[in-house]
């Protein structure tokens, strides 16, 4: 059985302990978590989820991956502290934080750097991994399926992880503005609010599965509703016209070059 430490049970954390205890991906006892600083929230996760909450070294002498969710301010103090597990798979889900960091303290061992976005608390993020050159396959498939209990995963090379923090990282928060933005336009145009707002949530949640669910093509789906003249072809042009295309490569590059500066 792999035994798996959280160290900083915090909000990433949790949404990844809760995805994992719900695909059943390891027992709930095989999880230990710590944080320094919020025992009220140990004892949560201990009663909700049945983890095991650990203060000592010695209680996860044998564990098989130690996941890195502190804040990435905090990762110098608490690296150290974990030198003396040299047989662990190291997994950072640290926005901003290199692989190098990890590979000072542990320089023989499997790392890997996942970008995960907040839709993980619903088990739906859409996360990228990007692994050091000590990975094994079997590692690669392990961590692979702990981060799928968060929803869904792709490979990157590690500088890509920058790209990835552009599109899905802060991806969710342009979709919650794209809402706001067509809830506003439809009020000004004679909506209320509620009416709006369950029609904007919906058209985003449906497009979502439709392309989730066909396969098709972005594109083939957008022509398929989009008649000459129509009304979906008036809305589009109006788009365009106000230059749709570049704004949103605007934005990537702009949280991708965000990222880089941070990095
Ligand atoms: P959080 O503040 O909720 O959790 C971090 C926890 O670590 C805190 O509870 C803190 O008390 C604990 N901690 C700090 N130092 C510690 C130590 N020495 N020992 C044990 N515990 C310690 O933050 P979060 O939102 O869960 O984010 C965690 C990481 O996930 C961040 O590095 C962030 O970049 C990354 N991340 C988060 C999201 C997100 O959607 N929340 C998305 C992508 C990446």
């Amino acid at each position: 059985m792999k035994k798996i430490a959280f160290i900083g049970a915090g909000s990433m954390a949790e949404a990844i302990i809760a995805g994992v205890v719900k695909n059943e991906v390891v027992p709930a006892d095989a999880i230990y978590v710590t944080n320094h600083s919020n025992e009220e929230r140990l004892t949560r996760l201990h009663k909700q989820y049945g983890v095991t909450p650990f203060r000592e070294m010695t209680d996860i002498q044998d564990v098989d991956v130690i996941i890195f969710a502190t804040k990435p301010n905090q990762i110098t103090d608490v690296l150290p502290q974990y030198a003396a597990l040299p047989n662990a798979v190291i997994v950072s889900v640290l926005a901003g934080t290199p692989i190098s960091t990890f590979e000072t303290i542990f320089p023989n061992q499997a790392v890997a750097r996942v970008m995960p976005n907040t839709s993980a608390t619903i088990g739906e993020s859409a996360s990228g991994i990007a692994w050091n050159t000590k990975v094994t396959d079997e590692a690669k498939r392990w961590v692979t399926s702990l981060v799928e209990a968060i929803g869904i995963v792709q490979e990157v090379e590690e500088e890509q992880l920058h790209t990835v923090t552009g599109l899905s990282g802060s991806g969710p928060a342009y979709v919650y503005f794209f809402v706001e933005a067509l809830e506003a336009a439809a009020i000004r145009e004679g909506l209320d609010q509620t009416t709006a707002r369950k029609l904007a949530v919906q058209t985003i949640k449906g497009a979502a599965l439709m392309l989730d669910e066909t396969r098709e093509e972005p594109a083939t789906l957008r022509e398929r509703v989009t008649s000459p003249n129509g009304t979906t072809a008036a809305g589009l042009e109006a788009l365009r016209e106000h230059q749709f295309e570049q704004t949103i490569h605007a934005c990537v590059r702009a949280a991708k070059q965000r990222s880089i500066e941070l990095g």
